[in-house]
């Protein structure tokens, strides 16, 4: 009786703290729910994270549609286009240079404080706020930035590491756990995939492909091969090519591939007389060598780029319909083929810098019928791969966007949209990043540079001339030498790296060398007859304009990255130097 006379003397102190209580939880639910829903929830994560393979799976095992990552190179903050970051984004990121990253990511957009130790809710509401964590000091969850409440008025949410966060608890100390707890902390949180989910669901695709391409195409190695020339390890014993690119950190190898680079006698127009056996060659050993392929489809019997896109001989005098069900038919002939030779395909290129033609058609509703029938036949064959369409010039501001337009009105079907990238004729990073940066952005879409290249030296070594000879032509900033060589590539991983969607480089035939011959007249007997150089006189039937007149031998072998006697230089290793 005292008891409960008792209670019921303190009922008003009980219905205190029920209130208080209820306010309190209230309070919590509205932080983790009601604030939320407007909010799409974007994660950008550093390329600590997103490169390593494992933790990339895991990463994107766990984010549904609607989370959308992004890459930022470590090394190169700056290159990262904060006017990116749009309403309610997180940006998770790590550095050990709060000032320098600072300065780096300058401009901030509006209303996105970076301050240390805390998210701060965005004067105006549209950014969600940014997360900040020191690097290399694991084992220590004092040792990075703590959380601190957010501006709750504001109804924004502040994630963050350290032990102080009340919403995510105590956060793993490897730091590179961290984008993957705060992922899933994301992921738990109701309200954190957006409305309209379809376009944020093709951002994901965009920006998150796990591991990052680092590619080379090495077309003219079997022509090279033929001829004689010899391939070596760092260590100048003669290794497999293949072997050598894996180990120095190269995930895919580019293979053009022609309809018929032959004339009527069977005699190869050179340029490796890169035909779809050719192509299996290479790709057999890449993938014996745990690389996957990237098929770069001419259609074509030989070189096609801006200046000539000209149509296979058997496909002369097809309109465009007819033209269109042939290509179809040749692409999946010859991805039939390699998939039944057990060649790992990654990804396949409908047409090679198509900037205005394909296959002799000029007209964008043709160029994208094309497309569209090879792009079916990729699909049907490795439905796996990724579809690439490719184009050049990105100096040429607002080009791609334009391109991508005409693919969009025109319904092609594709994944990558790449690009062309040589330093010395094609403008600036910066225009670059923006380029590509427009077509991600504008569709969704990933984005890499299919080819770029650098000389390591001016000289040339087989007795052709070479293409870029400089200093005259040394315009992009670095000098011809191996260095120079390696920091240029350095320059172009951290750009696309940097860009939204940017998900590879490969460098435009790395092992094209000297066949060896101490005369033009020796070299030009096995361009000839092996197809190691540009292009053997007899690509005169077919292309009598150029390849008729300047046919000879390889115009890039001081762009190589291996010696003349076949050995690897140090620039190399700038692709393994990417892999952390
Ligand atoms: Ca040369």
């Amino acid at each position: 009786m005292r008891t409960l006379k008792n209670i019921f003397s303190r009922l008003h102190e009980y219905i205190l703290w029920a209130l208080i209580s209820a306010v309190f939880w209230s309070w919590i639910f509205t932080m983790v729910t009601d604030a939320a829903p407007e909010k799409k929830v974007s994660v950008f994560a550093d390329t600590y994270a997103v490169q390593d393979a494992a933790l990339a799976a895991e990463l994107q095992k766990s984010a549904p549609e609607g989370i959308r990552m992004v890459k930022v190179h470590p090394f190169s903050y700056a290159a990262f286009d904060s006017s990116t970051l749009t309403s309610g984004d997180v940006f998770l990121v790590r550095v050990s240079d709060l000032e320098a990253f600072r300065e780096d990511l300058q401009p901030l957009p509006a209303g996105l404080p970076l301050l240390r130790g805390r998210t701060a809710a965005s004067a105006d509401g549209e950014i969600l706020g940014i997360l900040i964590r020191r690097a290399g000091e694991s084992g220590a969850a004092s040792e990075y930035l703590a959380y601190d409440a957010p501006g709750e008025e504001s109804g924004d949410w502040a994630l963050c590491f350290g032990r102080r966060s009340g919403h995510l608890g105590e956060i793993n100390d490897s730091p590179d756990d961290a984008a993957l707890v705060i992922a899933e902390a994301l992921l738990a949180l109701p309200g954190s995939v957006p409305e309209g989910g379809e376009a944020m669901a093709e951002h994901a695709d965009a920006g998150t492909a796990g591991e990052f391409i680092l590619g080379m195409d090495v077309s003219s190695v079997i022509a090279e091969e033929n001829s004689g020339v010899v391939y070596r390890g760092f260590d100048g014993e003669p290794c497999d090519l293949f072997e050598t690119l894996a180990g120095a950190g190269l995930t895919h190898i580019r293979v053009r591939v022609w309809n018929d680079p032959f004339d009527a006698e069977g005699r190869g127009y050179g340029g490796g007389n890169c035909d779809i056996a050719v192509a299996e060659q290479i790709g057999r050993r890449a993938t014996a060598a745990g690389m996957r392929l990237i098929v770069d489809f001419h259609y074509s019997d030989f070189w096609a780029d801006p200046g000539k896109q000209k149509a296979p001989k058997a496909w002369e005098g097809m309109d465009a319909g007819a033209k269109a069900e042939a290509l179809y038919e040749y692409t999946r002939e010859s991805l039939d083929r390699l998939r039944a030779a057990g060649v790992d395909v990654g990804m396949v290129q409908l047409g090679n810098e198509t900037t205005g033609a394909l296959a002799g058609e000029t007209e964008w509703p043709d160029i994208c019928r094309l497309m569209t029938a090879g792009g079916r036949a990729v699909r049907e064959v490795f439905p796996e791969a990724l579809i690439a369409v490719h184009f050049t010039d990105p100096e040429r501001s607002g080009s791609y966007l334009w391109y991508a337009d005409r693919l969009a009105e025109n319904g092609v079907d594709y994944d990558v949209f790449a690009s062309s990238y040589y330093p010395f004729w094609h403008g600036t990073l910066e225009n670059l990043a923006a380029e590509l940066s427009s077509v991600s952005e504008a569709y969704g879409k990933q984005v890499m540079v299919m080819e770029t290249s650098y000389p390591q030296t001016a000289k040339d070594s087989d007795f052709f001339g070479n293409t870029v000879t400089g200093p005259g032509t040394a315009a992009a900033g670095h000098p011809f030498t191996v260095q120079g060589q390696a920091d240029a590539v350095r320059d172009v991983i951290d750009t696309v790296a940097a860009v939204p969607g940017g998900v590879g480089v490969v460098y435009w035939e790395g092992a094209w060398i000297s066949v060896g011959g101490s005369s033009r007249e020796e070299n030009s007997l096995l361009w000839e007859r092996f197809g190691s150089g540009w292009a053997a006189s007899f690509a005169g039937s077919y292309d009598p304009d150029d390849a008729g007149r300047w046919f000879g031998g390889c115009a890039v072998d001081n762009q190589a990255m291996f010696a003349p006697d076949g050995t690897p230089l140090d620039s190399l290793r700038v692709f393994g130097g990417q892999r952390g």
